[in-house]
């Protein structure tokens, strides 16, 4: 498929709530719009689940959770059904891809190529690990066995954000159903799009019904009623730390739920004086920063250099930020689409104006782009230079294509600086030194530290951070654990004293 525009005029998404395994609207019929960030017009009006709805959602996948038809299948079944889903995933590969890109602004060539084959590589890579894990026996007495299983948490809420819908999704959904869970999943109000094609996929793949949910609506109705709800076992959430820490409050106001967040960033990038090759740090840093408009929650949005190589990094950084093909997403050339909405960008110009009438700091970029006429939400690629790591603009997530710069005379001063933040997602070093980029990595307080390289990630790796970047941890093995919970079973072997107070014997 070449011609995207055309395809997307074609597109008559799926909008109304998935609930017990069909498509309905609203109780109320109540709907939002949801628009193309490429253009600024509405893609379509999505049912906007109110708290009746979600209700349904959460006693339809409880429902299903206690009727075993999912929890208690074979785990091969469950494999084969998960299997299937990355099959036709695989098969609407272009269709989520589009929907992704015109809902988000992603480049098509982005949702195409990463976005959908990524999310499709978590679905199998879950369906095929659920086989390959073993429970414990433990070193009881003699006359007795002591089991320690996982089980399903029963019922899980997953609320994601906009700026990677499908893949957040993903590394949600997929450790949750392999492992025998429900989940009601509310999408972002700006990209419910992917979210329902999915749900249509799940069912074609013999999901039963209740155990996948997907319940479009506004954040303070439709995920606000899911943090509330008494049925849900589990909240998963990515997002802002406001909303996320919102959601402790929901659970310690109902059911005390377990809540895992996974928050935003405001990673640093270091580059020591003996980083190894500065062209390749700075087409790592560019990347880092500006990739989906640096809508990326562990985008490398500040750059700590080591004050004697400043001025050659940045304008090697300043070279590749201008290189980048910023244009309509559904052109298959362009790099960077847009940012996800009008009032995101609103957002990060704010940031932009700050820097302005800050004498200390200069700015490179900022303007708002319209690409073949286009009224989108285009940014250029933005750098502040001679940012104080203590301002707004060193401390604050912007939530774009914006890179704030600063220096420190020493690596004991870089990383004291990358250091101080409220926030702790990821960072990077630059150096040539292999004992200097070990003791940064203990010492970079961050989930994920990548040393001579940024952004390398593959659902074999945990992903989460430290402090007010939250304290879930999606992907890898990990994540199988995040959605079950330890079943202890002391069985009495006979032919002996079991007592409970063998411990003390
Ligand atoms: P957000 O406003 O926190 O929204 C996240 C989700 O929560 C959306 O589904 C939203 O629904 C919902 N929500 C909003 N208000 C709510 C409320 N009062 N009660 C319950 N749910 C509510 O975040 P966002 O603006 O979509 O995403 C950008 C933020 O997410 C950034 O700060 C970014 O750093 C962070 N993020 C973090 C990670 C990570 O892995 N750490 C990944 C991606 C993004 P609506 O869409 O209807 O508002
Ligand atoms: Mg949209």
């Amino acid at each position: 498929m070449t011609d995207w525009i055309a395809a997307a005029a074609a597109l008559t998404p799926e909008t109304r709530l998935f609930i017990d395994g069909e498509f309905r609207p609203a109780a109320d019929d109540a709907t939002f719009p949801t628009f193309a960030p490429r253009d600024g017009t509405e893609i379509a009006r999505v049912s906007s689940a109110g708290e009746a709805d979600v209700d349904a959602a959460v006693t339809a996948a409880h429902r299903a959770f206690t009727s075993g038809i999912w929890a208690r299948a074979d785990r091969r079944e469950r494999q084969r059904v998960l299997f299937r889903l990355a099959d036709l995933m695989e098969e609407h590969l272009d269709e989520l891809a589009l929907l992704e890109s015109i809902d988000s602004g992603h480049p098509i060539s982005d949702a195409r190529n990463v976005d959908v084959p990524n999310a499709i590589r978590v679905f199998r890579w879950y369906a095929e690990a659920i086989d390959k894990v073993s429970d414990q026996v433990a070193p009881a007495p003699e006359q007795a066995l002591a089991l320690v299983t996982r089980e399903a948490l029963g019922v899980i809420g997953a609320v994601v954000p906009w700026n990677y819908p499908l893949i957040i999704t993903a590394w949600k959904a997929a450790p949750a159903l392999a492992t025998g869970n429900s989940v009601v999943l509310k999408p972002a109000e700006n990209t419910s799009l992917s979210a329902l094609k999915l749900a249509a996929l799940a069912a074609a793949a013999g999901v039963p019904a209740g155990v996948f949910n997907v319940v479009p609506g506004l954040g303070p109705v439709a995920g606000q009623a899911l943090g509330r709800h008494s049925l849900v076992d589990k909240i998963t959430f990515t997002g802002s730390p406001k909303v996320g820490l919102g959601f402790l409050g929901y659970a310690a106001e109902s059911n005390g739920k377990l809540v895992a967040l996974e928050l935003g960033g405001k990673s640093p990038q270091v580059v020591l004086a003996d980083a190894p090759d500065l062209d390749a740090a700075a087409s790592a840093i560019a990347w880092g920063i500006f990739y989906n408009a640096g809508q990326t929650c562990h985008g490398g949005s500040r750059l700590i250099v080591e004050e004697s190589i400043h001025d050659e990094l940045l304008t090697r950084v300043l070279a590749h930020a201008s290189a980048f093909n910023i244009g309509d997403p559904l052109l298959a050339d362009t790099q960077i689409g847009t940012i996800a909405s009008a009032t995101q960008l609103e957002r990060v110009l704010s940031y932009v104006e700050l820097a302005r009438r800050d004498p200390s700091v200069t700015v490179y970029g900022g303007e708002v782009l319209q690409p073949d006429g286009l009224a989108g939400y285009y940014l250029a690629p933005t750098v502040f230079d001679g940012v104080d790591n203590s301002s707004p603009l060193g401390q604050e997530e912007i939530f774009g294509p914006a890179l704030s710069v600063s220096t420190a005379r020493s690596a004991a001063e870089a990383i004291a600086l990358a250091n101080d933040s409220e926030y702790g997602l990821a960072a990077s070093i630059w150096t040539s030194d292999l004992a200097t980029a070990h003791r940064a990595a203990r010492e970079l307080r961050a989930g994920t530290v990548w040393v001579n390289s940024y952004d390398v990630a593959d659902v074999i790796t945990p992903f989460g951070g430290f402090k007010r970047s939250g304290s879930g941890r999606d992907r890898s093995m990990h994540a199988l654990d995040a959605y079950t919970a330890l079943k202890t079973t002391w069985i009495d072997l006979g032919g002996g004293t079991l007592s409970s107070h063998a411990e003390s014997e």
